[in-house]
This record gives structure tokens, sequence and C-alpha cells, in this order.
């Protein structure tokens, strides 16, 4: 059995392994140029207790996972863009078209943008989410802004206050409508404080973000920052699923599958974050696994 597994994260990673385990020929695409998704930028731990029993930051686990699936063959920096019977790759040589007899959607989900969260004001440089920041300071080395304001209150918040910490910055606050945050101790001993409040505008110099005006209760008040960081609110990367034509769960805006994981179409799969928004590693490579099983049967 030809499987092409798209996206190389903690799902398609597991599923590959054991897809390539059972003895089909398997194939990751990958449209960055390393595998491993989501954690191998994770300066972080916790990741692997569930599938390795141990606590490991994210690099050394994706790694781990990508041994584990070495049976499989992995084209990075090719990019899925398009699925009918067959999957349509831009390459760095050209379009590729690959035969399956089974595809896996895996590709994840990410952070909502400035402009999916309506936010008002200039349209300077120094606006990030927690994934593009860690695609900067983990993978190039780059430090985009120094003190920044931390937008929302979710998990992955805390990933982004461990991430300025571990760059050398200082954020100036942490900001929230509705201050939900888990483990809400970090803020404090990184002396960051949390404010309750939404941003009403925002304000640039030289094109660069130079503050914002947030609204708390009755009182509006300016922030000096050099940068907004914006986390949560995670959507699943549903574009290929979409022009696929599969069925979307309204709810989740992922696509709609069955216990198997098979989506609206025979022989195409969906599995991880892309069918919910985030959930941890750990769930999206059982999902992974599960999925390679269904589609071994199937
Ligand atoms: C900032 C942050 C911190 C986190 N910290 C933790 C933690 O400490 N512990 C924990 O357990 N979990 C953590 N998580 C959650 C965990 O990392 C994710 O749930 C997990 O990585 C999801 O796995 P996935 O395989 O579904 O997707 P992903 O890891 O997102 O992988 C999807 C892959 O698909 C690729 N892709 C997408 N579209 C295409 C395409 N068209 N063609 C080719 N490739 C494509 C992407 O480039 C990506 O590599 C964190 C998440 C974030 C965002």
């Amino acid at each position: 059995m030809r499987v092409v597994v798209i996206g190389s994260g903690p799902a398609g990673l597991a599923a590959a392994a054991e897809l390539a385990l059972k003895g089909a020929e398997v194939t990751v695409v990958e449209r960055q140029s390393v595998a491993g998704g989501v954690p191998r930028l994770c300066g972080h731990s916790p990741y692997g207790l569930r599938e390795f029993h141990r606590v490991m930051g994210g690099a050394a686990y994706a790694r781990r996972l990508l041994e584990q699936a070495a049976g499989a063959r992995i084209l990075l920096r090719h990019a899925v863009t398009a699925i009918d019977e067959r999957v349509h790759l831009s390459t760095p040589d050209g379009p590729l078209t690959l035969q399956a007899d089974r595809i896996l959607l895996a590709t994840g989900a990410r952070e909502a943008s400035r402009a999916e969260r309506l936010l008002p004001g200039e349209r300077p440089q120094g606006i990030l989410t927690t994934g593009a920041l860690q695609d900067l300071w983990f993978g190039r080395g780059l430090v985009p802004f120094r003190r920044p304001v931390i937008l929302g209150s979710e998990l992955v918040t805390l990933s982004a206050l461990l991430t300025c910490r571990q760059a050398g910055m200082q954020p100036v606050a942490l900001l929230d409508e509705g201050l939900r945050l888990p483990f809400r101790a970090l803020p404090l001993a990184l002396g960051v404080p949390r404010l309750r409040g939404r941003v009403v505008d925002i304000l640039a110099t030289d094109g660069q973000i130079s503050g914002l005006v947030i609204e708390e209760g009755s009182t509006t008040r300016e922030i000096p920052c050099d940068g907004l960081l914006l986390t949560g609110q995670f959507r699943p990367e549903a574009g290929l699923a979409r022009m696929a034509g599969l069925d979307i769960d309204p709810e989740t805006m992922g696509p709609r599958v069955d216990a198997r994981g098979q989506t609206s179409r025979p022989g195409i799969f969906a599995a991880g974050n892309l069918l919910r928004g985030v959930r941890t590693a750990g769930q999206c490579w059982s999902e992974g696994r599960a999925t390679a099983r269904a589609m071994l049967e199937s």
C-alpha cells in the first residue's frame, strides 16, 4: 500500500512509523526544511511522557519521533498544494505529483493572526504569534523585539513567556480580557504583570510598533512596547481539506472524520491538531498511530 502523509509533526510521524513498520510504502511530505512540526522549535519541556515515559525538550522529542519513522521516505521543502486522486506538490525543483492508495492529512493548527483577531490600529512590524517567534528565535537565533506585550491566556501563553525568557526579552505585560491563564505563578515569578483588558489601538513609529492603547474597565491608557505577541486561539490548518472538498466540521473548523479518522472522502484520513485546534503532542501522537492502524485495515 502506498501512503502519503502530509505534515511531519507528532501525528504525521507517529502514523508514518506505524505504517512503515507494518510494511506500507510511506512518503511524508513536509513544507519546512526540517521535520518535526511544532515541537522541533520548542525550547522547553514537557514533551514525551506518554510516548517515551520521560520528560523531554521539544527538539529532542522531535528527533526521537524522526528516528522512529526511519522506515518512511521524508521529503523536506515540499509543500502539498492540492489533493485529488493524487497528491500535488510544489518542490524546489518544480511541481511534482505522487500516487497514493491512502492519504493522511496531518497539517496541524496555527494561532490566530492579527487580522483574524480584528485588532485595530496601525500595521507595523513587530506583531508575531508564539509559533512565529519560536521559528525566529529557536530556528534562526533572531530576537525580533525586547519588550513585547503578550496577548492571551492559554497554555501556549506560558510557552510564549518561556521563549521570551530564553531569548532575553522582558515582556511589559500579559494582557487578556478573561485572564484564564493556567499556572498563574509563572508570570509573577518572571516579573510580568497581568492586566485584564483589551487592545483598542496599536501605535507605530517608523513602521515599528511603539505602543498599545488598552482599555481596562472604564479607563484607557497607553503602554509603550516594541512588540506584540499573539498567543492561542488555534485554528486548524484546513486549507487543503477545504480545497479538496472534504466536509468541514463547523464547530472545530477541521475536516469531519468518522471513528477511524477517515474524512468524507474514502481513502483520505486526518489526525492531530488539524482536527480541532491545539492538544498536547502526546495526544496527537496517539491519534496518529491509531489512524495509521485504521488506514491499514480499511
Ligand atoms: C508554542 C507551542 C508550544 C507547545 N508546547 C507543548 C508542550 O510543551 N508539550 C506538549 O505536549 N505540547 C505542546 N504543544 C502542542 C504540540 O506541539 C502540538 O499539539 C503538536 O505539535 C501537534 O502535532 P501535529 O502533528 O498535529 O501538528 P504540527 O506539529 O503542527 O505539524 C504539522 C506539520 O504539517 C506541516 N504542513 C502543514 N501544511 C503543509 C502542507 N500543505 N504541505 C506540507 N507540510 C505541511 C507543517 O509545516 C508542520 O510541520 C505546543 C504547541 C505550541 C504551538
